[in-house]
């Protein structure tokens, strides 16, 4: 047994006698005792096999759900064992779980709760949770004791049907996260095997209460220099390999750029509400030029690649509006130096006349622009 974080394997004696569908119900029932899963919130799943997944059925007592309520789906959404209590629906996170099986490889279970200390802890922090040097980071696959926990904080929606598109998002901008939370609402996390996943979530709600405990007493809280900021850029390293600043973990050793350096630089950076993006751009008079596509499975992606990539001094204003996807635009500075921004969709990019600039692609290698 090592010293926080271990786990004993998906196939140990009790798990076998107690199957997959009665670990859901005892989660739930341990879950709900620690004020996790109360009024009737929350949802767990677990991957039976490559095609299909256990889930919990919605707007029921957690506490009370039993083995021949749980529904199996298959990963396109439709089920494939309906629950034996009729009138009862597959949970309303089902799109969100999927979502989490189809984009991570080798998940073999998501839980989701509603604890008091992850709708807390995210009042502390803007875009990012984010802390270090506890002892139960250890127990986040990938990370040891001394590595910054850095946990993506995603705005809460009416339905968690609108929670998707931005979860999907903070899944492929943090490969490093094994969950994500929701603002006002609560914590999704996933892992390997149930018990995997049982573990970091006890780990991450440790951590959550420790942060908040801190924030209690005034003690300081351990902070990136990247907390907090809607502009993601930094200068590109290119000798310490720091392409993407969440991916190789340089946060500690990133030198981070201002939204006021990039004005100087004749560079705005602009979040719009994706919802009235038409409205919005149209109240701005511009002009569509162009429409962009990069993604490694179109005909022509060499081509449009090298067009995108190659340096260039501009001629005149470009503005770009990020439609899908996620990219860097790379701007050089006076020193001969890439700054680095990170953009998304619904951002909108302002390059004046003499900027020196390059697109690249991130480990997504898929982003659609459009050009005004
Ligand atoms: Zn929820």
């Amino acid at each position: 047994m090592g010293c926080g974080g271990s786990t004993q394997g998906s196939d140990n004696q009790w798990m076998i006698k107690l199957g997959k569908k009665g670990v859901i119900c005892y989660l739930f029932r341990e879950f709900y005792k620690l004020g996790w899963c109360t009024g009737s919130g929350g949802a767990i799943s677990i991957r039976e096999d490559e095609n299909t997944v256990w889930i919990n059925p919605s707007g029921v007592m957690k506490e009370l759900v039993e083995e021949h309520d749980i529904i199996l789906m298959n990963l396109k959404g439709e089920i494939v064992v309906p629950s034996k209590t009729t009138g009862l629906r597959r949970s309303e996170c089902t799109p969100n779980f999927l979502q989490v099986y189809g984009l991570r490889e080798g998940v073999g279970s998501v839980i989701h709760t509603h604890s008091m200390n992850a709708v807390m802890v995210a009042q502390l922090f803007g875009t990012e949770f984010q802390c270090i040097d506890l002892q139960l980071i250890k127990g986040m696959i990938g990370h040891k004791n001394t590595d910054w926990c850095v946990v993506p904080i995603i705005e809460n929606s009416e339905y968690d049907t609108g929670l998707t598109e931005n979860i999907k998002r903070a899944i492929m901008d943090y490969p490093r996260s094994q969950a994500v939370l929701v603002r006002n609402h609560g914590v999704f996390v996933w892992g390997p095997t149930w018990e995997k996943a049982k573990i970091q979530l006890e780990c991450y709600e440790y951590i959550f209460k420790v942060v908040l405990r801190m924030h209690k007493y005034n003690l300081e809280i351990p902070k990136l220099p990247s907390c907090d900021k809607n502009v993601k850029c930094w200068i590109l390293d290119e000798d310490k390999k720091s392409e993407d600043i969440r991916k190789d973990q340089q946060h500690k050793l990133a030198e981070w750029v201002t939204e006021s350096t990039l004005k100087q630089y004749n560079v705005t950076l602009e979040i719009l509400n994706s919802e009235n993006m038409e409205e919005i751009l149209k109240e701005k008079g511009l002009i569509l030029k162009e429409e962009l596509i990069l993604a490694s499975n179109i005909d022509n992606y060499d081509e449009i690649r090298n067009k995108l990539t190659i340096e260039r001094k501009l001629e005149s204003q470009e503005i770009y509006y990020i439609y899908s996807g996620t990219g860097y635009f790379d701007i050089k500075n006076d020193g001969g130096k890439w700054m680095r921004i990170h953009v998304g969709k619904g951002e909108l990019i302002t390059l004046m006349e003499g900027v020196v600039i390059r697109f690249s692609p991130d480990i997504m290698n898929c982003i659609t622009f459009k050009k005004f």
